[in-house]
């Protein structure tokens, strides 16, 4: 769940991010409609600033910008992933009804569900094959289909 923050030394935090992280974030940005605020890039080379992809939650964002030292507001975050999400540069990984996760990798691919500790991760794709649907109702289309493997820790 913390691999967000991975890139963001907790102990020293820097006023600033790196502006090697804040130029991808403008960069990942420009690629939308968005109007590159500063707020917006900030969160954007939060979350893919250091070059990978990552699953992540509105609080792990959060959690990041804060150890970041940049003001936000929750509200701001959760408003600013809802238009990430809206413009196609993260997608909303449904999990279950509580928590919202989201994916900065837009790309259709199965996902594991670690159970014990709440944390999304990708599942290989190469042993799953999808075989049949069930027939969309009348009037209706299928437009994606969600993968999420439960998984828990074995007690052994
Ligand atoms: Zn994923």
């Amino acid at each position: 769940m913390s691999d967000i923050l991975e890139h963001v030394s907790p102990s020293r935090a820097p006023r600033t991010q790196n502006p090697k992280a804040l130029a991808r974030g403008a960069k990942w940005l420009s690629a939308s409609r968005l109007r590159p605020t500063r707020q917006r890039v900030a969160l954007a080379a939060l979350l893919i600033g250091d070059g990978k992809q990552r699953h992540f939650t509105v609080e792990d964002l959060y959690s990041a910008a804060r150890a970041a030292d940049e003001s936000v507001s929750l509200a701001t975050v959760y408003n600013t992933v809802k238009a990430f999400c809206d413009v196609g540069l993260v997608q909303e990984v449904t999990v279950d009804g509580a928590r919202s996760y989201y994916d900065t990798n837009t790309h259709d691919h199965p996902h594991f569900f670690w159970q014990d500790e709440g944390r999304l991760s990708d599942a290989p794709a190469d042993g799953m094959k999808i075989t049949g649907l069930p027939q969309a109702p009348d009037g209706a289309e299928v437009i994606s289909v969600d993968v999420v493997i439960r998984l828990r820790r074995r007690g052994d």
